[in-house]
């Protein structure tokens, strides 16, 4: 089957896992529309894998976008250097203008490999698109999304990866689906194998009815001070304890409480951070809420920029004498 990729165009790799179009593909087909706006060209979808007919097909449905399903039998789970070998192979013959990638896990293990590899440039964790004196420009946060930086791209083709939680999901699609092709492609045995890939166990834990969401970040210092957060979830009603990545990777809490983009999403009524510092991955997981209050020692903290009360405080000091007062007020 011919290959459909335009030289010039905008490609978005969707993301999927066990068999499921991950939400970030709609949000990054949302990204491609708006840069579509601004640099008038057509866009494709690409959807690599071992069986993923299926996916292509809902794809092409849900988007109204042409689909290209890229059938590897040696892409039953990820891979990243197999995903770098099969897009360089495909978009080479036709360079796009941009790849668009998802700033996840997965984006930011295969996306600057491939730009190397396409001699293209790579901008990472893109959250904005705006034109300055004619000039695309894609906004980006660095130092922890204390500061914003505007980056342009010299290059024929540019690799974006985009954070997830930037754009909505795009809009159900009333016109007719896209087309489908498919291609068949043989990975030759990458330095690396991916044997098996397991999903987190879930727990019961629903994060999207509790109304309070206290959360501890890896300003909490030890796990034994996390007794202290949990003493401020005990006294509010409808609460739930929940973190930030490190303290998941710490092994503090299970990762059914992990808040941010590779976590849970979520729109409490009160969010309260504790010793969060606010970088746009936990942001793009909580930014939804409701109030946000925040605690943290350092008064440039980026969660502050989000937040409706900041708290410029030790939490150590500050949540005893919170809990004092909440206990004088309702005696
Ligand atoms: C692909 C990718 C995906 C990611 N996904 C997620 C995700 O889903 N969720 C997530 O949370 N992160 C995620 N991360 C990690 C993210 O980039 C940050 O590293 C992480 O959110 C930082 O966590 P933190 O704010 O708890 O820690 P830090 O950034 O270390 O911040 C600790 C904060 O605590 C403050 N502090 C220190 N002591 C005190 C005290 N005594 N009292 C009050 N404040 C204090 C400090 O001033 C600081 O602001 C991801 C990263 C990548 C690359």
């Amino acid at each position: 089957m011919r290959n459909m990729i335009q030289s010039g165009s905008i490609v978005v790799i969707a993301e999927h896992f066990q068999g499921e179009i991950r939400p970030v593909t709609h949000e990054l087909v949302r990204f491609a529309e708006a840069l579509q706006e601004v640099r008038p060209t057509g866009i494709q979808i690409l959807v690599l894998g071992e069986k993923v007919e299926g996916l292509a097909k809902s794809l092409a449905k849900t988007t109204g976008k042409d689909v290209l399903g890229i059938l590897a039998p040696q892409l039953t789970r990820y891979n990243g250097q197999a995903y770098k070998t099969v897009l360089h192979e495909v978009l080479r013959e036709h360079p796009p203008a941009y790849v668009c990638v998802a700033h996840s896990s997965r984006g930011s293990d295969f996306a600057p490999g491939l730009a190397m590899r396409m001699g293209a440039a790579c901008i990472t964790g893109v959250s904005s698109i705006s034109v300055q004196e004619g000039v695309i420009c894609f906004s980006r946060d660095i130092y922890g999304g204390k500061i914003n930086a505007d980056m342009v791209s010299s290059s024929k083709t540019t690799v974006l990866t985009v954070q997830p939680g930037s754009y909505g999901p795009t809009p159900k699609n009333d016109q007719a689906g896209g087309k489908v092709y498919l291609k068949s492609v043989v990975v030759v045995p990458q330095a690396s194998t991916t044997l098996s890939t397991t999903a987190f166990q879930t727990s019961d834990l629903d994060l999207s009815i509790a109304r309070i969401i206290v959360s501890a970040g890896r300003g909490i210092g030890e796990a034994e001070n996390l007794q202290l957060i949990r003493n401020l979830a005990s006294v509010l009603p409808r609460s739930v304890v929940c973190g930030s990545r490190p303290v998941i990777d710490l092994g503090w809490m299970t990762y059914d409480r992990q808040v941010g983009i590779t976590g849970a999403i979520v729109t409490p009524d009160l969010y309260i951070a504790c010793g969060i510092s606010g970088a746009a991955q936990h942001a793009g997981g909580m930014k939804g809420s409701g109030f946000i209050v925040s605690i943290n020692t350092d008064p440039m903290a980026a969660i502050f920029n989000l937040s409706d009360i900041c708290i410029v405080e030790d939490l150590m000091t500050f949540i005893p004498v919170l809990l004092e007062k909440m206990a004088e007020q309702r005696n």
